[in-house]
């Protein structure tokens, strides 16, 4: 692509469909104002021609980048075969793409859905149902051990345990049977459980929070108490996991294994919604016939894009780019410390960057670096959220990083 793309749309100016928005969507999300009509690779085109770099990647929904071929080829395919059957059938996509992602995750059972937030739930279900038929627990009395800051997703369960007052306000009344504790304290964690303790429920990085980052003794520790105790360890790598951080999962970096994992995100190949829990058969084979479903969980379009998305890590091709240019990632970022940034921290091609007190607001900065031409959102009001795209070049990766400085630096 040229820096002179034709307008997509000589028709109707971005402010027309930001008002579009406004009047008749719900006002659930405040986006930034740029009007994205085509995607390829790492980078969009807005309505009017303008190009960007796409540093956010769908918050790791598009690690392959926008319309990766092989993906799009996948799609295609399927699309020209059978889309739905529902899991009243079988179909021809489902036991491979299951075989394919247990075999890549190093796991002996997938239980697939679609959106991140019902696989969360899926393993909190799964990890009650097994405290009272394994362990032992007694009915009604299952506990779940969360860590403050956490992110897992919108459900009236899930933000049952949030911290964030802005995610909870107003939605009571609340699930119980959650424990929250302070993220990275493992001590307060060893405190919380109880011999109703069904399950540690963690983001290996917590991404929502501002891409915090655990010591890897402590994700070591998390799982040594889990065993002493008798717990499940759930990782929630929906955001984390896939290749964002330099491994497939965020928690290899420390050597840990979980009982059971979340996947979603950057599963469906930035096409559409694809999750899974993954893990052991003693915890996902607790489950009967009607128990637990989905009606668009695991169809055939998103097992065939989901075994795309298996190929492409299946190689290591895509964690050995996001380690390498991570790298180079942080170390430019580490040179914006003290020139309009406070702190940086991440892990492969992901990082959270603190804008300096006094500095502009995160939303400010977001503007500004939209208008040269590259794209991020903060979170938490301070801290910017950089996840590029894995397949982006390093001399686009420096374009970002060099307009950030400039943003910053003002
Ligand atoms: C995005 C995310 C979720 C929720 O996924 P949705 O597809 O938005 O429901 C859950 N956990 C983590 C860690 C996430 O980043």
């Amino acid at each position: 692509m040229t820096m002179t793309a034709e307008p997509r749309s000589n028709m109707h100016p971005a402010s027309d469909f930001v008002q579009l928005d406004e009047q008749w969507s719900a006002h659930n999300y405040h986006p930034l104002p740029v009007v994205l009509s085509h995607g390829e690779g790492a980078w969009v085109t807005d309505v009017a021609g303008n190009r960007y770099l796409d540093f956010l990647a769908g918050y790791s929904a598009l690690n392959f980048g926008h319309r990766h071929p092989a993906l799009v080829a996948a799609a295609t395919e399927q699309l020209n075969r059978i889309t739905l059957t529902s899991r009243a059938f079988h179909h021809d996509q489902f036991g491979p793409f299951c075989q394919e992602l247990a075999e890549l995750t190093g796991t002996e059972m997938v239980l697939p859905m679609n959106s991140g937030a019902e696989a969360v739930e899926s393993a909190i279900k799964l990890a009650r149902k097994w405290a009272y038929r394994v362990k032992g627990v007694p009915d009604g009395a299952a506990e779940i051990v969360v860590a403050g800051e956490n992110f897992h997703g919108r459900t009236t369960t899930i933000v049952s345990f949030s911290t964030d007052e802005s995610a909870r306000a107003d939605f009571g009344p609340f699930t119980p049977g959650f424990r929250v504790v302070e993220h990275g304290n493992a001590e307060a964690l060893r405190q919380a459980i109880t011999p109703n303790t069904a399950a540690v429920l963690l983001e290996p990085i917590q991404g929502e929070a501002g891409v915090l980052v655990p010591t890897d003794e402590y994700l070591r520790t998390v799982r040594e108490i889990c065993d002493q105790a008798g717990v499940l360890l759930i990782a929630d790598e929906i955001q984390s996991g896939l290749a964002r951080t330099g491994e497939l999962l965020a928690l290899d970096h420390a050597g840990v294994r979980a009982d059971v994992y979340t996947l979603g995100k950057a599963l469906g190949g930035g096409i559409l919604p694809v999750s899974a829990v993954v893990g052991s058969r003693a915890v996902l084979g607790v489950l009967r016939p009607g128990e637990h479903g989905s009606t668009f969980g695991g169809n055939p379009l998103a097992c065939a894009v989901g075994r795309a998305v298996v190929r492409l890590l299946s190689t290591g091709e895509f964690q050995q780019r996001s380690a390498r240019l991570g790298a180079r990632l942080h170390e430019r970022l580490g040179e914006l410390v003290g020139n309009g940034a406070s702190e940086v921290r991440g892990r492969g091609l992901w990082a959270g960057v603190d804008i300096a007190p006094g500095g502009l607001t995160g939303r400010a900065a977001s503007e500004r670096l939209a208008e040269n031409g590259v794209l991020c959102k903060e979170t938490h009001g301070s801290t910017l959220r950089l996840a590029p795209p894995l397949m982006i070049s390093e001399a686009d990766l420096d374009r970002g990083v060099d307009a950030l400085g400039e943003v910053l630096a003002r």
